[in-house]
């Protein structure tokens, strides 16, 4: 580590800029968030600077900078975007006494500024050392979306309630107050008073922590396609339960200190039965952990959900569902298509391959109609099964069908085929992945190809 990061006390404190371009209008910027006394020495101003100055924001030295300028204070900027005229006032400043940064000249500062994500009174300076100005954009942004806009009113109120929240003794009690209410969702200063007296009332009345379960979509695999909210629910876990085909880039996110676990659940036959999960999940809450129950996917598909939040009903355990991204929306986004088009299909079918009895039966015979939309999870070991049943039912051979293999992950495959070519397609791709089928739906480009040669031929 070059530089080592500290939050500097600048309040009354002399904070001088040289120059009065668009380098020191970004720093002023900045600095007029501190209490610091700002100084400004500069011959040709912008406009905004003359202003700061007829509002008393800043002192206006309308002049090249002399020796003196910067005595007594702490911080000195270089920013006339002229380095001969940096480099001359940066030796004046230093000289002062000032610590001196120079805009844009990593080599020659003695401080960086970070880039900084605000809420005050929290703040997240990012640094790379000039290395990667990119990167900590990146995660300014990841920031900026992650941290709630109202965390500064937050942490302002909450700082007026400490002496009241020492009724909770010290520690673990006292800090599970303070995290509830820094994951409570606040829309103004009156509704967090008001969160944190019944906060406060709630934790003085119980003797326990109250477990709960989170029923948390983990989306198709692409970390990315995850919700905030699941998100957050993975930072704050205790206990994550997940399924075989939660993505290691998703696990990879959970609290660090979690304690994970694998339901292992395979498509046909379970190796971990459902009771036994049912029992997992709460037995950890009520030994008061907040578990994560993470489901590929969204939990609400095929995911067996009813049968855990029954078994959190019967013991008396709070449940909350948080929706995700379901592998089939992922994977008719990577074709290209949408799933209703106005003219083709009115509506679409999400259906199972097999349930708990093996194959599953459905309406055939409307499935078989042309122009019909579904989406088959749990395909790949029924597909001879369902091509034979839509078959039987008069569905033709030439429909369009496409598998999609691991969606929204690296090693996604798209095999696009017919009906009639179903198996053995499937069976010679030797898929490992995940799977879906979609009947009625071709690739966007294959689809085109489809329509031409069906032109051509009415031709
Ligand atoms: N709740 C999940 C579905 C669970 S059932 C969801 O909403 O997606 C498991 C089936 O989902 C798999 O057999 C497969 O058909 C499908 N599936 C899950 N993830 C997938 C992925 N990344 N790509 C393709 N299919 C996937």
């Amino acid at each position: 580590m070059k530089h080592f990061p500290i939050f500097m006390a600048l309040e009354g404190r002399r904070v001088v800029v040289s120059g009065g371009g668009e380098a020191a209008l970004a720093k002023l910027r900045l600095l007029l968030k501190t209490e610091a006394t700002l100084i400004v020495v500069t011959s040709d101003p912008a406009p905004e600077i003359v202003a700061w100055a007829g509002e008393g924001r800043v002192t206006l030295i309308e002049r090249a900078m002399k020796s003196g300028d910067a005595q007594g204070a702490r911080l000195f900027y270089a920013a006339n975007e002229d380095d001969a005229e940096d480099a001359r006032v940066a030796e004046l400043a230093k000289h002062d006494g000032a610590l001196v940064n120079i805009v844009d000249n990593l080599e020659d500062s003695q401080f960086i500024t970070p880039a900084m994500v605000d809420r005050d009174p929290v703040v997240v300076a990012i640094g790379t050392e000039g290395a990667a100005p990119v990167l900590a954009r990146a995660i300014k942004r990841d920031l900026e979306e992650r941290l709630n806009p109202r965390l500064g009113l937050m942490a302002r109120i909450g700082k007026t309630f400490r002496t009241k929240a020492e009724a909770l003794p010290f520690g673990l009690k006292r800090r599970e107050f303070w995290s509830d209410y820094y994951s409570t969702d606040i829309g103004s200063e009156t509704v967090a008073k008001a969160t944190l007296e019944t906060l406060l009332n709630k934790h003085l009345g119980s003797n326990s922590k109250e477990g709960r379960v989170d029923l948390v979509g983990a989306g198709p695999g692409d970390p990315e396609l995850l919700t905030l909210k699941a998100r957050k629910a993975l930072d704050e876990a205790d206990v994550v339960i997940y399924d075989r085909l939660v993505a290691p880039e998703v696990l990879e996110l959970a609290r660090r200190e979690a304690i994970m676990l694998l339901a292992g659940k395979e498509g046909f036959g379970p190796s971990v039965t459902q009771d036994a999960i049912n029992e997992m999940i709460v037995s950890h809450a009520r030994s008061g952990a907040h578990v994560v129950r993470l489901k590929s996917g969204d939990p609400t598909v095929f995911g067996r959900l009813d049968e855990e939040i029954e078994a959190c009903e019967a013991s008396g355990v709070s449940w909350s569902i948080v929706p995700g991204i379901t592998s089939a929306s992922a994977a008719v986004a990577a074709l290209g298509q949408s799933f209703t088009k106005r003219g083709r299909n009115s509506g679409v079918r999400f259906i199972t391959g097999h349930d708990t009895q093996g194959f599953a039966d459905h309406d055939w015979k409307t499935l078989a109609r042309e122009g019909e939309v579904a989406a088959i999870y749990m395909g790949k070991k029924s597909a001879r099964f369902i091509q034979g049943r839509l078959l039987m039912h008069g569905a033709d051979a030439l429909t369009q069908v496409t598998v999609i293999e691991n969606a929204s992950r690296p090693e996604q495959r798209i095999l696009a085929t017919t009906l009639g070519a179903l198996e053995p397609t499937l069976t010679h791709a030797k898929l490992s992945g995940p799977a879906l089928v979609f009947l009625g739906l071709a690739p966007r480009a294959a689809l085109d190809a489809a329509q031409q040669h069906e032109m051509e031929a009415a031709i």
